[in-house]
């Protein structure tokens, strides 16, 4: 094994969504900080192409602050993110470029003085009594060791929890079933104009805004709001599945439109049972996916107005994984704690990403609630049992399954990331074990650096007229 031998305050594993903002914010903290990251950019599953949902909660209050805000701010400024808006079931959403986005944190990394080790995969640790002392990563110089004070688990897979001997679920715990995995990608050559007239004259294409509700999303909303997406087309792929041309098991398909253009993002692919810490799965689900844009593709020329002409413009480098491994930390959040809005003393931040479960057998369906009053994410789930100085942001920290359909959304998992990072900066400077350091001080650093704690700030009147929420809660 090979290493320079220095050590660092923090390493971070994972560069992605939660991991991104985790280093940059710790690194602002003036902790030296190194990012391990196996693909060869930052950003992770926010690359893919998706829109910022729930940022703010369905009664009008912001959750995402700090580091994460700032990234959106800096992107929208640059014309890369659109205004928040409100779909009609109260659901917050931003659209964003994912490319612009990716190199928004690049610019926010450097400015830090974040070290990148890109095309670097962890493999491996050296741990003893409860302290990870060595990351091993894999690269193409050979294997080489990384030290650090402190390690924070933002892979998404908790691979760095997992080696180290920590605990965890997995998936739905009982049974290990997981949400499916799936691959978004983009087409252009889409006339928009007939794509919003057929859905005008087909209601039944178009998926009512809330799950509660039987009205589908207006016409109104769908042309009018910019950086719009929506889930349709269930009749057309009805038929299409009659007629043998549609074998994706999935009811809907979730279109992303940005402003301007006329490219869109496709939400369709699917995969069930895929274990995303497995090698073997993700190949086989790699294929799979990679296989059903063809499909996909083949069912928009022949069955979806506007999309006769449409090409596949770009497919992001990999897959979307739901969900995988669950740690135990000091407290598990679970999906009473997300629906009822409840806070706690130790909170870091707060999540409204909707309770969002996609069938995790192969029904085709998706479980939606929006989130109408956001929840304090404590920061005892950020903390792995037994592992003294190690911090977990993103989709894996702990949380029940039902929790981690809504943690797994991006605004939370920026808000985890940050708090993350946060901790294991005050525990490197302060040399103690991270569940050491005072969840007030936590708490102190992350509202200096702009975190939002509490529901005090409130959105804009206009995002909240769209949601009629104006003059309710003055
Ligand atoms: C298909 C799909 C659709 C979604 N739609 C939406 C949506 O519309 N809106 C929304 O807000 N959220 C959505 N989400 C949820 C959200 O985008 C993700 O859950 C979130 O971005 C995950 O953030 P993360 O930091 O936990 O993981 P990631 O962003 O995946 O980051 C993990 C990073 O770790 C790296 N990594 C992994 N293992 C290792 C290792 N061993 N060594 C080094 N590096 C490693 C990866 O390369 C990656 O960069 C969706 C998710 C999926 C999969």
């Amino acid at each position: 094994m090979t290493g320079s031998g220095e050590t660092y305050d923090i390493a971070v594993v994972g560069a992605g969504t939660a991991g991104s903002i985790a280093a940059i914010s710790a690194a602002r903290l003036g902790a030296r900080t190194i990012a391990v990251e196996k693909s060869g950019s930052i950003g992770g599953v926010l690359g893919l192409g998706m829109n910022l949902l729930g940022p703010s909660d369905g009664e009008g209050y912001w959750s995402l602050g700090g580091t994460g805000r700032e990234a959106i701010e800096r992107l929208r400024e640059l014309g890369g993110a659109t205004d928040l808006a409100y779909k009609p079931g109260r659901l917050s959403i931003i659209a964003q470029d994912p490319e612009l986005l990716k190199l928004v944190l690049l610019i926010m990394a450097r400015d830090a003085g974040l070290e990148l080790l890109l095309h670097s995969m962890l493999v491996g640790v050296t741990a003893g009594d409860g302290d990870v002392s060595e990351l091993h990563v894999a690269n193409k110089a050979g294997v080489e060791r990384v030290r650090a004070r402190t390690v924070v688990d933002c892979s998404a897979d908790a691979d760095l929890v997992a080696r180290a001997g920590g605990s965890f679920s997995f998936g739905r715990g009982t049974d290990r079933l997981t949400q499916p995995v799936s691959r978004i990608f983009r087409v252009g050559g889409v006339d928009l104009e007939r794509m919003f007239n057929h859905l005008e004259k087909h209601p039944e294409d178009r998926v009512p805004a809330r799950q509660d509700k039987q009205d589908p999303l207006p016409i109104e909303h769908l042309r009018g709001t910019p950086g719009v997406s929506f889930e349709g087309f269930g009749s057309l792929i009805s038929k299409a599945k009659e007629a043998g041309d549609f074998d994706i098991p999935r009811s809907g398909m979730i279109v992303y439109i940005f402003p301007g253009r006329s490219d869109v993002g496709i939400n369709v692919t699917r995969a069930q049972g895929v274990d995303g810490s497995d090698p073997r799965d993700l190949s086989r689900a790699e294929v799979e996916t990679q296989l059903q844009m063809l499909t996909a593709l083949r069912f928009l020329h022949e069955y979806v107005p506007g999309f006769e002409h449409a090409y596949i413009s770009s497919a992001p480098h990999q897959l979307g994984v739901r969900e995988s491994r669950h740690v135990t930390g000091l407290y598990t959040l679970t999906g009473e704690d997300v629906l009822s809005g409840r806070s706690f003393d130790d909170q870091i931040g707060r999540g409204s990403y909707p309770y969002d479960i996609h069938d995790v057998k192969s029904g085709g369906g998706m479980t939606v609630h929006t989130v109408e009053r956001s929840f304090g994410i404590p920061l005892r789930c950020l903390l792995p049992v037994g592992l003294h100085n190690v911090s977990v942001g993103g989709r894996c920290i702990s949380a029940d399954h039902e929790a981690a359909s809504s943690i797994r959304g991006q605004a939370c998992c920026m808000v985890t990331g940050q708090a993350a990072g946060t901790v294991a900066a005050l525990g490197a400077e302060r040399g103690v074990a991270l569940d050491e350091v005072p969840a007030s001080d936590v708490q102190a650093v992350l509202r200096r650096e702009g975190a939002l704690l509490e529901r005090t700030e409130r959105v804009p009147d206009g995002a909240r007229e769209v949601a009629g929420l104006v003059g309710r809660h003055r």
